[in-house]
């Protein structure tokens, strides 16, 4: 079946950078596109009309958490008084006897819900950490059923996490639980690479660098060379990985890689905030921004989540002009990936002290050509013929756009996930008029709401305080 999707700005690509197409069209066969421009003549089977919209190549989330879903966005909110703003691990580690509570992942509910809940952001690939857990199968079926592109694996690492009941925080390292971990991913990244009808693809995912041995970080280097898929880690997330690593290692994360031979353009690093030079490290020695640019690794960036945390990346705009590769990725809650861009685009302008920083263009780029170096495609995250019909279709005619003169900025300005209208993946409609069309979002919510009551009740059995949710996390005003 041949679509034509006519009357929109349609972003185009022409090899070299976007271009915006004014009253474009974009046509489609099954899972490519045919044709971009201005106008196409041969006949056609459906008809989208897009006027007044922003017509957008699919946008690419480079780090994706499923588990992170609405029944826990609490648990990711304010009141970090502990660990340096280091979030995962103040409300992540449970204690020892609590750690059976303290994982709810939900294939069928949260995991489910994130992933959709993304994808009607625009997302139409998203990079998913640790997404598939002790049942792959299911998780595979599900992220089948869903129809959005995924690149995953199951995350592993030496060290759990536990908090005592002083709120102490213990690293239990084991060296077998890594190992054990790299050959269960290995096994995962072969048997799904290509799953979901080619909408698949495989990654190894080793946990952070002061989680991982150096000797598990150059076994998955290794591995992934020889079964041929790309690597993410977590890297520099916060001060308390900097100051273990330059504890245990004399030196930063960051050339920590680098001595390990971890670092080329395969591998992408997650966050990426720590590195020598941030403010907040008090640490001015080194280049860790030129060993990465030298090395060619990606960094995915959240800024949504650093931005709950009070701190910004030291900036956006010098990674860029250091000739890093720049992803953005969704990572907390919400994850909605069309608000990433604009915090992307404001910190870089705090961060700078500038307001040319974090230019629209830049952050735009990020979310399509530059998720799509970081997972080595050149068929996504653009518009032009041959490429994926990975398509979002945004709302640009609306009071809260007023007059548009840049589509592009108008997006990254103002827009929000709502105002994403249609969302195509591989040539299936899977957004249309803002809803979800494979399931009743109204049953799922419901569903979701339920799951995250009961979230909020386990806490007393794993939080080291033992006490409940208000009382850990107090709510915004008494509620009765
Ligand atoms: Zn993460």
């Amino acid at each position: 079946m041949k679509t034509l999707i006519q009357g929109g700005y349609v972003v185009g690509f022409n090899g070299r950078e976007h271009q915006v197409i004014r009253d474009g069209v974009v046509a489609f066969e099954r899972d490519r596109v045919l044709f971009v421009g201005k106008q196409y003549t041969e006949p056609v089977d459906k008809k989208i009309d897009a006027k007044g919209c922003l017509v957008s190549p699919g946008l690419i989330d480079t780090h994706f958490h499923s588990g992170g879903n609405a029944s826990d966005y609490l648990l990711n909110d304010a009141n970090k008084v502990d660990y340096f703003a280091s979030n995962y691990l103040a409300h992540g580690a449970p204690t020892r006897e609590g750690a059976k509570h303290a994982h709810l992942k939900d294939i069928d509910v949260g995991q489910r819900f994130s992933l959709i809940h993304v994808l009607k952001s625009g997302v139409t690939t998203t990079l998913e950490i640790g997404g598939p857990g002790t049942t792959p199968e299911s998780y595979v079926a599900m992220v089948d059923e869903v129809g959005i592109r995924c690149y995953t694996g199951p995350s592993y690492k030496n060290v759990n996490f536990f908090q005592d009941r002083e709120g102490r925080l213990e690293y239990d390292w084991n060296d077998e639980r890594g190992s054990e971990g790299l050959k269960k991913a290995i096994a995962f990244a072969n048997k799904f690479n290509g799953a979901c009808n080619g909408r698949m693809g495989t990654m190894l995912f080793p946990g952070h660098v002061d989680t991982c041995t150096p000797e598990l970080l150059k076994e998955t280097r290794k591995a992934a060379k020889e079964i041929g898929v790309r690597v993410q880690i977590h890297a520099t997330i916060n001060l308390f990985e900097f100051h273990t690593v330059m504890r245990l290692h004399r030196c930063t994360p960051i050339e920590l890689l680098h001595k390990i031979g971890f670092l080329d353009p395969e591998v992408s690093l997650s966050h990426c905030i720590f590195i020598s030079g941030h403010s907040w490290l008090a640490y001015p020695y080194g280049d860790d921004l030129k060993i990465i640019a030298d090395s060619g690794a990606s960094v995915a960036y959240s800024p949504l989540k650093y931005l709950k945390l009070g701190i910004v990346m030291e900036s956006f705009d010098k990674y860029l002009k250091a000739g890093i590769n720049m992803g953005i990725g969704t990572d907390t809650f919400p994850k909605d990936i069309i608000s990433d861009m604009r915090y992307a685009s404001l910190c870089s302008r705090v961060a700078e002290k500038s307001f040319i920083a974090g230019h629209p263009r830049d952050v735009f780029n990020a979310v399509t050509l530059g998720g799509a170096k970081l997972v080595g495609r050149d068929d996504l995250g653009r518009l032009q013929k041959g490429a994926k019909a990975d398509i979002a279709i945004i709302n640009l005619k609306d009071i809260a756009f007023g007059a548009v003169r840049d589509p592009i900025k108008a997006v990254v300005e103002t827009a929000v996930s709502r105002d994403v209208r249609t969302v195509i993946v591989d040539g299936e409609i899977l957004v249309d008029n803002g809803k979800y069309l494979r399931l009743n979002e109204e049953e799922l919510l419901d569903k979701v709401q339920a799951k995250g009551e009961e979230v909020w009740k386990s806490v007393p059995n794993w939080h080291w305080t033992g006490k409940g949710v208000d009382e850990v996390l107090p709510p915004a005003f008494k509620m009765s």
